[in-house]
């Protein structure tokens, strides 16, 4: 799976991708992301990337060639159209589901907007997908970006341990998760449910689904509804 960043702040996003689980699986080849620099494509003598909105209107709006000449170069090295995305606060809400879905495709191209945004014109002719991480605005893409980078990589095989890593883990299996406890046994007088001290795999696994059940009953009663009605 190749990832490619296209952005005004590669740094910024080199910073948090070369870190941690995502750094790691980078380094071992178990994922490929590169992230670009949008100005580099502009013909501009300033490398300037924006514009005034024609309309009037506070704001710079990002200009169609230096994205449309990054795009191009990026599809040129990998051979093939990636799948493009823009992250926008237009666009679907992002879900574990469509991060599964993404995370088997081959090459995915995410641009991060800035300041208004990007001109529509490129935004239709490139763009397969609009993806918003929830119906707030933020100031730019790439801590979006960096969300839907997270979550798509960590379902790539071999960057995390095991799959079951994420299959347990909240949302996936519709249920949130189990509330997890570490050593020391006792902290501060307070101990951990006794399942747990007994080495006894089906009732602890019981335990965790009864657990699961009552904490997405009372925190997501939506999540919830919708489980047991999958069940039925
Ligand atoms: N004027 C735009 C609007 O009202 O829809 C908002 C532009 S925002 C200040 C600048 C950039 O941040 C956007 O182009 C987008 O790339 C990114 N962005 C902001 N909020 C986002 C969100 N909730 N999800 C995804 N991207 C977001």
């Amino acid at each position: 799976m190749k990832i490619e960043i296209m952005t005004l702040f590669p740094e910024m996003c080199e910073a948090v991708l070369g870190e941690s689980i995502v750094g790691r699986a980078r380094k071992a080849g178990k994922i490929d992301v590169h992230c670009r620099q949008i100005r580099d494509y502009s013909t501009d003598k300033h490398r300037r990337v924006d514009d005034d909105p024609y309309g009037g209107g506070m704001g710079m709006v990002m200009q169609c060639q230096p994205i449309y000449d990054c795009y191009r170069a990026v599809c040129e090295e990998l051979g093939t159209k990636p799948h493009t995305i823009y992250m926008s606060p237009k666009g679907k809400v992002f879900t574990q589901q469509r991060a599964a879905e993404l995370a088997k495709m081959d090459d995915i191209l995410i641009i991060c907007g800035h300041y208004e945004g990007v001109d529509q014109r490129v935004i239709d002719r490139i763009v397969d997908e609009e993806i918003s991480i929830g119906d707030y605005v933020l100031t730019g893409g790439e801590l979006p970006a960096m969300v839907v980078t997270d979550c798509i990589a960590r379902m790539c095989p071999g960057v995390l341990s095991a799959d079951i890593c994420f299959e347990e883990e909240s949302i996936y299996g519709g249920l949130l998760e189990y509330p997890h406890y570490t050593r020391p046994e006792i902290w501060e007088g307070e101990g951990i449910p006794p399942v747990l001290l007994t080495g006894h795999h089906k009732n602890i696994a019981q335990w965790r689904h009864d657990e699961s059940l009552r904490l997405t009953r009372e925190k997501r009663p939506d999540l919830y509804e919708k489980y047991i009605k999958k069940s039925d």
